[in-house]
């Protein structure tokens, strides 16, 4: 069995360290914030989940949200064609609900687990120095942390990072119940081309059920407006302004006004997507193995990073339980391998939701709109995007998909 330190106490950090408390290891989680911390302080995401990944946390016992909380069975795509008008709208079922919970709620609860189960828990600021202490005493270090010094560790990997800046200014709003959706809970998707979009889906927050909802501002567009606002009732004002302006149809739902569920329910920020080589060397020489959105950070357009930090943490798991040398540079490089082979699907998906859409992408959301096999299929693919691959990503391979789904139906 092996020592193994894990620096982040996050969705990717803790699935990994109670899976490895499962095999018998001896697991140290280093955390910048006691839970106590976390629940006191704003949120950090929206983080939709849906079946693969809630299935892992199953798996382990640690999907305390199962029955009771909010849990949303079908995705909807709505774009407009940059008039106000629709230009497409497709829903679909998922086989698997979604499921939200803020993670101000999960980690404090997966802290606490996991020490139960005996691990070490350590309230820490991670820096190089304690980095170099942890390999000293442990036989494999794992960073799931992306923030500051030990995030630069990481060198950015130009061959998969596609952009070198945000795509988008982020804006995340936990609300009290807006007024039930037509035809039930849903993902709902919103894109006004050019401009850019509403996400939406219930979650499960502090107090109890509440809708979350990213506004997703082009850089420079008319809803990049934020700068001046500096308080959570700024931040509610302007989203409900941009919400009613350009997204009429999901305005409906606000019941009188829009409530935030706490004066921590909001976010603003930006992030670059980017992908970074998995190994960090420390000016020891000795190496650390990164996990999560340190090394593969996603926009949150199509929410996917919790869904990767948690399928990541599963392939890193059956590595390391699979394993009897060292943890040494080629393996950590070999394990990330395994997880960027499906990690890949999902940065594509969202790289091309936050681009400008291939013909040939609108031309499947088109036909989605009445074929309900595809939309099933689309709805899927926000559980799995490498479900809808070549076809979806690859203009030829569309050309193929779409016409013998045409020769079927005639
Ligand atoms: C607005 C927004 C909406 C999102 N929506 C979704 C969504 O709907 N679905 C989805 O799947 N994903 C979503 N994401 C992304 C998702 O939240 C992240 O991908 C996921 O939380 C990453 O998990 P992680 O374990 O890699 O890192 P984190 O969750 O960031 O965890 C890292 C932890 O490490 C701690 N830490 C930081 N520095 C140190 C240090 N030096 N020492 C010790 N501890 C430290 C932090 O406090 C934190 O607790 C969203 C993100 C944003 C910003």
């Amino acid at each position: 069995m092996a020592r193994i330190a894990i620096v982040g106490a996050g969705q990717g950090g803790l699935h990994l360290a109670i899976g490895l408390l499962h095999g018998g290891h001896e697991v140290t989680v280093l955390s910048n914030r006691t839970g106590q911390q976390i629940a006191d302080g704003t949120v950090t995401s929206s983080q939709s989940m849906y079946g693969m990944a809630l299935a892992l946390e199953r798996e382990l016992g640690i999907d305390f949200w199962e029955h009771g909380s909010p849990q949303y069975g079908a995705a909807s795509m709505w774009i407009g064609d940059g008039e106000g008008s629709r230009m497409l709208r497709w829903e679909g079922a998922m086989d698997v609900p979604g499921q939200s919970i803020d993670q101000r709620v999960k980690m404090p609860r997966w802290m606490a687990h996991f020490e139960v189960l005996g691990g070490t828990l350590r309230y820490e600021d991670a820096d190089i120095e304690t980095l170099e202490a942890l390999t000293l005493a442990h036989d494999l270090v794992v960073v799931a942390s992306g923030k500051g010094a030990i995030g630069q560790l990481f060198a950015r990997d130009p061959s998969r990072s596609p952009y070198t800046r945000p795509m988008r200014v982020l804006a995340l709003t936990y609300v009290k119940p807006m007024l039930p959706r037509e035809g039930g809970p849903a993902i709902s998707i919103n894109i006004n081309p050019g401009i850019g979009e509403f996400v939406t889906f219930p979650g499960l927050t502090l107090c109890g059920a509440c809708d979350i909802f990213t506004i997703e501002c082009v850089p420079g567009g008319p809803m990049d407006c934020w700068e001046d606002v500096r308080t959570p009732a700024d931040h509610l004002a302007v989203s409900e302004r941009l919400l009613r302006t350009y997204f009429p149809e999901e305005a409906k739902r606000i019941d009188g006004k829009l409530e935030l569920t706490d004066e921590g329910g909001v976010l603003r920020g930006r992030v670059t997507p980017t992908v970074k080589h998995p190994v960090g060397r420390l000016p020891s020489g000795r190496v650390v193995l990164g996990l999560g959105d340190v090394l593969v950070l996603n926009d949150p357009i199509t929410g996917q990073g919790s869904n990767n930090a948690s399928k990541g943490a599963k392939i890193y798991l059956d590595a390391i339980n699979a394993h009897a040398g060292a943890f040494d540079a080629e393996w950590m490089a070999t394990v990330f391998e395994r997880y960027w082979d499906y990690a890949r699907w999902a940065v594509a998906y969202t790289n091309m939701t936050l681009g400008p859409p291939p013909e040939h992408m609108l031309r499947i959301l088109k036909t989605a709109e009445s074929d309900a096999d595809l939309a099933h299929k689309m709805a899927n693919s926000f559980n799995d995007p490498k479900s809808i691959s070549p076809w979806y990503f690859d203009a030829a391979a569309a050309n193929d998909f779409l016409a013998a789904r045409a020769c079927a139906a005639a």
